[in-house]
């Protein structure tokens, strides 16, 4: 079931249904494209057209973030839990480990996919890894699309920033089973950006942790009020 939020039509699978479905797809050798989607490219989408068409034509758009979750639900439809794009690629690794899928990093600076692999080797050694950074040039990118088609990737992950790795991945068909924009998840599995504590995550405040942590980001963050006025506003006129 999809829930339309400010125009983006949201999946309302829990973490495992949203794993199982790449599951899925991998086993089944269908491609399938995934979105997680949050209030930024959410509220983004709103103008912008193209965005719009690029994040719901995904097969699965998940709902990143407690706002999403808390849109959902204003709107109408319960949402289990968030699925967010760093939790997603964490709950993959066990099934990727037992399927033995090959995996391709796509982007962060130059050397963190690397150190991300090295980490996540430790714990998942069934899994096969490729990488390159995403600071290319767009002359070297027919090399990186030749790197990832011999590489023959069942999921690749493309951390480059949103909205430009689901432009990306949309733009590239073919190249994987499963394509998934990341954003920093590689920055996180590498050790090198520190995610919320529990306590945060749990109260679902980690927004406020990463205000506290890099506040230059504040002007980002300033969408999140914005949207959740907008989601009540869609509410009002339904
Ligand atoms: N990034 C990249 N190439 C670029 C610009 C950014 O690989 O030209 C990477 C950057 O190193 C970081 C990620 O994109 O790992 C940041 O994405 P975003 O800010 O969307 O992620 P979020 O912090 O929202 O998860």
């Amino acid at each position: 079931m999809r829930v339309n939020i400010l125009g983006v039509t949201v999946d309302t699978y829990s973490m495992s249904e949203t794993a199982e479905k790449i599951k899925l797809a991998v086993s089944a050798q269908r491609p399938i494209r995934v979105v997680t989607a949050n209030p930024e490219i959410i509220y983004a989408s709103q103008y912008n057209w193209a965005l719009k068409n690029v994040i719901n034509s995904a097969d699965i758009i998940t709902a990143d973030g407690i706002g999403v979750v808390w849109a959902a639900r204003q709107l109408g439809t319960q949402i289990e839990e968030r699925v967010t794009g760093i939790d997603l690629v964490q709950s993959l690794f066990p099934i990727a480990n037992a399927e033995k899928w090959r995996m391709y990093f796509l982007g962060g600076r130059p050397g963190i996919a690397e150190q991300a692999v090295k980490q996540v080797a430790e714990d998942y050694p069934g899994i096969v890894f490729h990488t390159s950074h995403g600071y290319f040039q767009p002359h070297e990118e027919s090399g990186i699309l030749k790197e990832i088609c011999e590489f023959r990737p069942d999921v690749l992950l493309v951390g480059l920033g949103a909205p430009r790795q689901e432009f990306w991945l949309a733009e590239h068909p073919g190249l994987t089973f499963v394509g998934i924009g990341v954003g920093g998840s590689f920055d996180a599995l590498a050790g090198t950006v520190r995610r919320a504590p529990k306590q945060f995550q749990d109260l679902h405040i980690e927004w406020l942790y990463r205000l506290l942590k890099e506040p230059w980001r504040w002007k980002r963050q300033t969408v999140l009020p914005r949207f959740l006025f907008k989601v009540l506003w869609q509410r009002l006129k339904s």
